[in-house]
């Protein structure tokens, strides 16, 4: 990027309604300077984020057509406990794993069934790919939009939390994809947002090996308020945002500590998850 003295084209600038037709030259390099730092934060769209074939820029959530297309979206039938994709036609509205019951999340919400976009979000949790955040917002985005007017009214939400990763682990990733992702949904959607307020306690086991219950063992306690802050959820509704929904038992996990500190309701949103009947992410989830 040039080098630019903005003191400089401050005092070039001309004031006022002036400003407007006199001087496009300086606009334009404005505008050329603001998009070159973005470009850096996040570098421009011009690959298929699910594919890699190459788009232009204007496609939204930096998804081919054809990936679009093929996209397994999670908004015509879903679990009406988790969100979760049901892959049959039949009558039911809930996963086998709601139906069993005992959730402690009020509701969850999918974007898109896992088994289509395996390799993004590969590369957004192991790649480093972490610009894909702002796409990945984008959807969450607008599947919220898409579930306040398919419900007549937005769920109310006080909080967005992100699904804590352990510390250590995080450091040595260098980034917590739930949070790249979730903090672009709160500016999005203008909510508070807490990057640190839940914390992971405990390093717990690669998922994809467990078994349903010893899933729910893995991560059963493994969550806690910061210290100092134990009050921070009472009387608040929360909405908890993740990259991969399986068996719900991390969310639970998450839920249950926030519910004991007093929270209202516990919400999430998840970019994936795979549909009930057959597809399973638990590879993917497994390494958190
Ligand atoms: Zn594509
Ligand atoms: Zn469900």
């Amino acid at each position: 990027m040039k080098n630019i003295n903005l003191k400089e084209l401050a005092k070039a600038a001309p004031q006022g309604e002036a400003a407007a037709g006199a001087a496009p030259a300086l606009r334009r390099l404005l505008k050329k300077t603001a998009k070159a730092a973005l470009d850096l934060l996040y570098p421009p769209s011009i690959y298929c984020i699910a594919c890699g074939n190459l788009i232009d820029a204007s496609r939204p959530y930096a998804l081919c057509d054809a990936c679009r297309e093929r996209f397994g979206w999670a908004n015509d039938r879903t679990c009406d406990k988790c969100g979760k994709p049901l892959r049959d036609a039949g009558a039911r509205t809930l996963c086998a794993n709601c139906a069993d019951g005992g959730q402690l999340f009020e509701k969850g919400c999918v974007c898109v069934e896992y088994a289509d976009c395996r390799e993004l979000l590969y590369g957004f949790k192991y790649g480093g790919r972490t610009y894909y955040g702002a796409h990945i917002a984008r959807v969450m985005h607008d599947r919220l939009l898409w579930e306040a007017h398919a419900h007549g009214a937005p769920p109310q939400i006080d909080l967005l939390l992100p699904v804590p990763m352990y510390g250590k682990k995080e450091r040595k990733r260098g980034y917590n994809q739930a949070d790249v992702a979730g903090r672009q949904l709160a500016r999005l959607i203008a909510l508070p947002y807490d990057r640190t307020l839940l914390e992971r306690t405990r390093s717990t086991r690669v998922m994809s090996s467990l078994s349903a219950e010893e899933r729910g063992a893995n991560v059963q306690g493994a969550f806690a308020l910061a210290r100092g802050r134990e009050e921070a959820v009472r009387g608040l509704r929360v909405m908890l945002v993740d990259d991969i929904f399986t068996t719900g038992s991390t969310i639970d996990a998450c839920a249950e500590t926030l519910l004991s500190a007093g929270a209202v309701s516990v919400r999430f949103i998840v970019f994936a998850a795979g549909a009930d009947a057959g597809t399973d992410a638990g590879d993917l989830r497994g390494a958190m």
